[in-house]
């Protein structure tokens, strides 16, 4: 599978490209802004890099959002290995992620409400374009939202799902693709049959979107703040689960936008939304706001 997945991304030749600063670090390795040159062009990057031992999920990840071209899914370059390094060259989103940007700019200049909806809705279209590739994502949270500066003044930031690397082909027969045990789970965005089954599947990717649908319009909380890992997944196991006492609405938001965060969390996943109709549901939300 990984030598699949290494063929299908594009090599990068070493002397292609150089590293600048680091921007982040990831469960794996460092995020780096770099400099990629192809095709006489040169072009500003980020480049994850990690030791070639623990190098699975990249090589998946970098073969998977190779294959892909959405304008609100990350896009990867391609793939480099050097001296026991391995080099994911993806496109660069100078904002950051979506938690850190939006907490951040809480208490100085807070994101304002129509234009965190119009980065929801962004993410719903890059998740469905996704799930329309049979691609379960498995981590989606705010963390895991980039966000690019807008081309022009008052239009809301460029917001591309990244981080692909839990991500895994939807298996048509069983419907549900397994996750690994032994990972580092995201307890706080899996929904309860994930939790208690490990089955991973659009509706459990809708429930994720739901709870970060919360971090979003909360500036970037962390979910079930006041709970531990342990305790939340006493809390999202049980059926009688009343999930609006711990993903608490703020006075501000209307109750459209907070029906999207409960529906996605219905305890039943044939009770979740699909993509397409969450799409449909932030467009009327934005043209009811007036669209920018
Ligand atoms: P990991 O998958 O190893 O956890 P992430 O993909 O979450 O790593 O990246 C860690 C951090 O690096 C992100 O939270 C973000 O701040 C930064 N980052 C990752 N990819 C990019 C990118 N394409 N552009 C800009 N910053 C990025």
């Amino acid at each position: 599978v990984l030598r699949e997945m290494q063929k299908s991304a594009k090599p990068i030749d070493r002397d292609s490209f150089t590293i600048l600063e680091c921007i982040g670090s990831g469960q794996f390795g460092t995020v780096n802004k770099g400099v990629v040159f192809l095709e006489n062009q040169s072009s500003i990057c980020a480049i994850k890099v990690t030791k070639m031992d623990s190098g699975d999920d990249i090589l998946k990840e970098a073969g998977i959002m190779q294959s892909f071209t959405h304008a609100n899914v990350v896009r990867a370059f391609g793939l480099c290995s050097d001296s026991g390094d391995i080099f994911l060259l993806l496109e660069f989103c100078d904002l950051g992620d979506a938690q850190h940007h939006l907490a951040s700019l809480s208490q100085s200049d807070p994101v304002p409400m129509r234009i965190k909806i119009m980065i929801l809705e962004q993410v719903a279209c890059g998740m469905k374009y996704l799930d329309d590739m049979k691609i379960v994502h498995r981590d989606i949270a705010a963390r895991n939202v980039l966000l690019q500066t807008p081309n022009s003044h008052n239009r809301p930031p460029r917001a591309k799902v990244s981080d692909l690397g839990l991500a895994r082909e939807l298996d048509e027969h069983s419907q549900y693709t397994k996750t690994s045990q032994s990972a580092q789970l995201p307890v706080r965005w899996m929904a309860p049959e994930n939790i208690m089954d490990f089955k991973a599947n659009q509706a459990t990717d809708v429930w994720a979107f739901g709870i970060t649908a919360w971090e979003i319009l909360s500036n970037g909380m962390m979910p079930f703040e006041s709970l531990k890992n342990k305790e939340v997944i006493v809390l999202l196991t049980n059926p009688n689960l009343n999930i609006s006492t711990y993903l608490m609405k703020q006075d501000h938001w209307s109750d459209d936008i907070y029906r999207i965060i409960l529906d996605c969390t219905a305890f039943e996943p044939d009770d979740r939304p699909s993509f397409d109709m969450l799409i449909n549901d932030f467009t009327r939300i934005v043209r009811n706001l007036g669209r920018l």
